[in-house]
C-alpha cells in the first residue's frame, strides 16, 4: 500500500495479488529472527531498484524554470494562475514517473521475498510448503508460486541476537543514519540487481561462523572507501552548526536580539551539530557498487544478496548465485580465506 494505492503484482498463475508492504514486514514478529530480518533487508534493497522518488522530484526543476520563463514573458497573466497550472502539471508528471517505478520494484521485491520462501502477498513462510507440479501454493492467501523461485527454506526461529558488530541499529535507521550509497549493481550477465547495504548489518547478524568473519572483513574493506568524503563534511557540519548554536545562545544577552533567534535557531543548530556529522559518518558517500563488488567477490560472497558463493560450482569462471540468481565472474587470484 502506497499513498492508499495497493501495489499489484501477478502470482505465477497470473492472478493479481497485492504486494505485502515493507512496513508490514518490518512489524512482523518474526523480525527477531536474524534470517527473517536479513530477508526483509534484501527485499527493502530490491525495492530501491524501481525507486523513482528522486527522478519524480527532479521534474520540479524544469517546472520552476518554465514558470519563471512564463512569468517573465507574460507578465499580464496572473501569477496565481501560472503557479497553479505549473505545479498541477508538474505534480501530475511526478506522480506518473513514480507510478512507473512501482511495477519494477514490485517484481524485484517479490523475487527477493520468494527467494527466502516468504509469500510476497501475505508474508507466510513457504519454506515448509509441499511442492506439487513444480509450484507451492500459499495456504494463507492462496497465491501460487513457482517452487524454483524459492532458493532458501528457513525456519525463522527467533533467537537471541549476537552482540557482535551488526552495524546500523533500528534507531539509526529510523533517524536515517547509514543511508545512501549504491542502490543497484549490474551483474556479469548485464542484469540490474539490488545490492547489499554497505553496512551488511542484517547479513552479519544472520550469518554464523566463518561466513560471518568474511562478511565483517568485507564490510571493513568496503567502508575504507570514501572515508575522507564522510569525515570532512562531518567536521564541517560540527564546526558550522556548533558555531551558529553558540552565537545564537550568546545573543540572548542582548536585548535587541529577537527571542526567536535563540529560541529557534540555537536549538536547531545544536541538533544539527550532532545529527549532521553523525549522518555523514554513518552514511555511505564515496562507496560505489564497484567497491562493494570487489570486496564481496574477493571473499566469495554475493554482492547482490550476501549469500555464500564458496563451493558454488562455476561454469567456466561464471558463478551463479543459488540464492538470488545473479551471475558473477570472479577476478583472478581470489581466495575465500582473504
Ligand atoms: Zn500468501
Ligand atoms: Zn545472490
Amino acid at each position: 500500500m502506497l499513498l492508499g494505492r495497493p501495489v499489484i503484482l501477478q502470482d505465477d498463475t497470473g492472478v493479481r495479488r497485492e504486494l505485502i508492504s515493507l512496513g508490514a514486514l518490518r512489524r512482523d514478529e518474526r523480525r527477531a529472527a536474524p534470517a527473517f530480518e536479513a530477508a526483509v533487508d534484501r527485499a527493502a534493497r530490491a525495492r530501491l531498484l524501481g525507486g523513482t522518488g528522486a527522478a519524480s522530484l527532479a521534474v520540479l526543476i524544469p517546472v520552476w524554470i518554465v514558470i519563471g520563463v512564463v512569468r517573465a514573458a507574460l507578465p499580464q497573466v496572473p501569477a496565481v494562475l501560472v503557479y497553479l497550472v505549473g505545479y498541477s502539471a508538474g505534480g501530475a508528471l511526478a506522480y506518473l514517473i513514480w507510478l512507473g517505478g512501482l511495477s519494477v520494484y514490485a517484481q524485484a521485491m517479490a523475487a527477493a521475498l520468494l527467494a527466502d520462501g516468504i509469500c510476497p502477498a501475505c508474508a507466510y513462510n513457504l519454506g515448509a510448503q509441499p511442492v506439487v507440479d513444480g509450484v507451492a501454493v500459499c495456504p494463507e492467501c492462496g497465491a501460487t508460486w513457482r517452487a524454483d523461485r524459492i532458493r532458501s527454506r528457513h525456519q525463522f526461529a527467533s533467537s537471541v541476537r549476537a552482540g557482535a558488530p551488526g552495524g546500523v541499529s533500528g534507531l539509526a535507521r529510523f533517524l536515517g543514519l547509514g543511508s545512501g550509497g549504491p542502490t543497484s549493481i549490474t551483474d556479469d550477465r548485464a542484469e540490474r540487481r539490488p545490492i547489499v547495504s554497505p553496512w551488511l548489518a542484517s547479513a552479519i547478524r544472520a550469518a554464523g561462523g566463518p561466513k560471518r568473519e568474511r562478511l565483517i572483513a568485507a564490510r571493513r574493506e568496503i567502508r575504507r572507501h570514501g572515508r575522507v568524503r564522510r569525515i570532512i563534511p562531518a567536521a564541517f557540519f560540527a564546526f558550522a552548526c556548533g558555531f551558529l548554536a553558540f552565537n545564537a545562545f550568546k545573543a540572548r544577552r542582548f536585548p535587541s536580539t529577537p527571542t526567536s533567534m535563540w529560541m529557534f535557531v540555537a536549538p536547531s543548530a545544536a541538533i544539527g551539530a550532532v545529527y549532521l556529522p553523525l549522518s555523514s559518518l554513518c552514511g555511505c558517500s564515496g562507496i560505489t557498487a564497484d567497491h562493494v563488488r570487489a570486496a564481496m567477490l574477493r571473499r566469495r560472497l554475493c554482492p547482490s544478496c550476501a549469500a555464500d558463493l564458496d563451493g558454488v560450482p562455476t561454469g567456466g569462471r561464471l558463478c551463479h548465485c543459488q540464492h538470488c540468481g545473479a551471475v558473477w565472474q570472479f577476478g583472478p587470484a581470489t581466495s575465500p580465506s582473504q
